[in-house]
Formats: structure tokens, sequence, C-alpha cells
């Protein structure tokens, strides 16, 4: 006796989406934190949070977080042309000019 299945052929529901490249970033590069998670508090303040980029101090209202990678970054390791952190600009900016 011979128990023959089928299975389900799922693999169609990954098309190439080359186009966005923040999905193909999210793939390549690994999330450090969760979208939504709060910047790490400096112990040393009460109001102040830490870089993840280069470990300064600031307020919550300096630091963005990558939409990338997730880490929070303060205005010198931000790269507003693409709104995301300067680690991850560094690599949207070879791909630039590789595509
Ligand atoms: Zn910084
Ligand atoms: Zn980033």
């Amino acid at each position: 006796m011979s128990l023959k299945r089928k299975w389900p052929n799922r693999e169609k529901e990954n098309p190439k989406s080359e186009s966005d490249l923040y999905t193909q970033l999210k793939s390549e590069i690994q999330m450090v934190r969760g979208q939504g998670e709060p910047p790490q508090k400096n112990p040393l303040t009460f109001s102040q949070y830490l870089c993840d980029l280069c470990s300064t101090s600031h307020t919550i209202s300096a630091l963005k977080q990558c939409a990338v990678c997730g880490r929070w970054a303060c205005p010198d390791c931000w790269t507003d042309a693409y709104y995301v952190c300067d680690s991850c600009g560094g690599i949207i900016a070879l791909k630039s000019i590789k595509l």
C-alpha cells in the first residue's frame, strides 16, 4: 500500500518585487530593534536616550528610528535623504549606484 500525497504548491506567493528597496533591504539587514521599540535610556540622566550608532545621549525628540534596521539614530547618524540611519543609508547608496 502506498500513500500518495500531493504537496500544496505554495511557492507562488513570492513574486519579484525588486522595486521595493525597503523590502529588499529588510531581507538583507538584520533588525536591531523592532519597530516601535523605544531607544535605550541613558542611565545617567532621566530624559535622555542613547543613539544606537554613536552612543551619545539625546532627547527622545532628537532621535529617529530607522525604518530598516530599527536602530535609533541622532541627527549626526541620520540620512535624511532615505529616512534611514547612516549605516543603512550607506548600503542604500551602494545599491543605488549598482541599480
Ligand atoms: Zn549618533
Ligand atoms: Zn538602519
